[in-house]
């Protein structure tokens, strides 16, 4: 089985004692390219690094909206030009915790998003409890490569962001109960979504409440494959080929 993680944070000091062991169990089980992604200016920075010493783990340069008043344009830019560079993101609108003024976050989210057109980069986006103002902004521009990491909208939202030609990925909350999303992973078509764990966060269950890490996509993995009545493998698979023809197209 060949896996692609599209969504982790594993510059985070959290993982300092055992990042090689993580690594190496995680290709053992077939991970080979890990997207490190970015959210302020520090942890930009370290996905960088990562992606540096790591020949597995790619990175994407961006301004998460919590952190949208720190945006460092200048520092965005120097990493989308960096060769291990796979995506602006992650950038969005985030009106469940509203950390910076909406005002801020439409603006960084709109200028970002223009950088990503620029250096033609595809774009991974945080939207929580922001589903309209995020699908606006968005569709003013039209970018042609976006992800809604972590997907948390109904079936009508998940139409429109199909109709658009943008992607989902599904992460560990998928496990939980009370989760909604079974519908909407059961109609998304096999070449519209990917996987991840988001690490450290957002852990699978039997694992809720601990650290999360990228071999814990296996129980995404057959959840998905529970709920499309497909195989595992094929789960992986799909998921594998999106997001290489989307992430690593020269692969
Ligand atoms: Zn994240």
């Amino acid at each position: 089985m060949k896996i692609y993680e599209t969504h982790a944070h594993l510059d985070f000091d959290k993982y300092d004692k055992d990042r090689d062991l993580i690594l190496k169990k995680a290709l053992e089980m077939g991970i080979t390219y890990i997207n490190n992604i970015g959210y302020d200016d520090k942890s930009i920075i370290g996905s960088f690094a990562l992606a540096d010493k790591y020949p597995q783990i790619y990175a994407a340069a961006g301004f998460h909206p919590h952190d949208a008043t720190k945006y460092d344009e200048e520092l965005v830019r120097k990493y989308a030009k960096h060769p291990k560079c796979i995506a602006i993101g992650e950038i969005g609108l985030d009106y469940y915790r509203n950390l910076s003024p909406k005002k801020i976050q439409k603006k960084v989210f709109a200028e970002q998003i223009k950088i990503a057109m620029e250096y033609d980069l595809p774009i991974v986006v945080h939207d929580r409890d922001a589903h309209e103002d995020t699908l606006e902004i968005l569709e003013k521009y039209m970018p042609k490569k976006v992800v809604f990491h972590c997907f948390a909208g109904d079936e009508i939202m998940a139409q429109r962001v199909l109709a658009n030609g943008w992607k989902m990925s599904f992460t560990g909350n998928i496990t939980y109960k009370n989760n909604n999303l079974h519908g909407v992973i059961r109609n998304c078509p096999n070449d519209s979504f990917f996987i991840e764990t988001d690490s450290p966060y957002l852990t699978p269950v039997p694992f809720r409440g601990k650290r999360n890490d990228p071999t814990k996509l296996r129980y995404i993995i057959e959840k998905i494959a529970d709920i499309k009545r497909i195989s595992p493998n094929k789960v992986a698979e799909y998921a594998y080929e999106n997001s290489i023809k989307f992430f690593l197209p020269n692969k």
